[in-house]
C-alpha cells in the first residue's frame, strides 16, 4: 500500500509529520482501520463490559465525508456471562479536519446480534495522532439510546499499521 509505504519512510528518516499526511485529494480514497479495546460500566457487580472490535473508516476523495464500520464483541469481564456483538456503520458522515486528526459525526446504524437498536443515534469517531504517527489513536463515542449501553465515555482503540 502507498500510504503504509510512505508512514515506514517517514518513520525510518525520522521526518517530523505536519498536516501532509492528512492531505485528502480528489484522487481517491484513504482508509484506516484498527481495533477497539476498552472497558465500560466499571462499577456493575457482574463485571465491567469488556468490548473488543475492529473498525475501519474511509475519508472519500473530496474529505468532507466519510463511512464507518465497528464490528464489536461485548462480554461482562471476569464472569464472562452475557457475551453479544454489535456492528455500527455511518454512511457519509461529516469529516471535520483537526490540527492533529480527523473528526467524523454521524447518525449510526446499529444492531445488536444482528437487529436493529439503538436507532438514530450519534456517533462521534476521533482519528488523532502526533508527529510520527498520524493517526495513531480512534476513539468512538456515543450519544442517545446508545449512550445508555456504551456509556457516554469514549470507547478507545488504536489505528494499525502494517
Ligand atoms: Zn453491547
Amino acid at each position: 500500500m502507498h500510504r503504509r509505504r510512505f508512514i515506514a519512510t517517514m518513520l525510518l528518516a525520522g521526518f517530523t509529520l505536519t498536516a501532509a499526511p492528512l492531505t485528502v485529494t480528489a484522487a481517491g480514497a484513504q482508509k484506516f482501520q484498527g481495533i477497539l479495546n476498552d472497558y465500560t460500566d466499571t462499577t456493575n457487580a457482574a463485571g465491567a463490559w469488556h468490548i473488543n472490535g475492529h473498525w475501519s473508516v474511509t475519508i472519500k476523495g473530496n474529505g468532507g465525508k466519510a463511512d464507518v464500520t465497528a464490528s464489536i464483541a461485548m462480554i461482562r469481564n471476569g464472569s464472562g456471562v452475557s457475551p453479544h456483538t454489535h456492528h455500527v456503520v455511518l454512511e457519509n458522515a461529516d469529516v471535520i479536519q483537526l490540527s492533529n486528526g480527523y473528526s467524523i459525526v454521524g447518525t449510526g446504524t446499529i444492531t445488536t446480534n444482528g437487529a436493529a437498536a439503538f436507532a438514530g443515534s450519534l456517533v462521534t469517531v476521533l482519528l488523532t495522532g502526533s508527529t510520527d504517527v498520524l493517526p495513531s489513536n480512534v476513539s468512538f463515542t456515543f450519544e442517545g439510546a446508545a449512550a445508555g449501553h456504551f456509556g457516554p465515555a469514549p470507547i478507545d482503540g488504536v489505528v494499525t499499521i502494517d
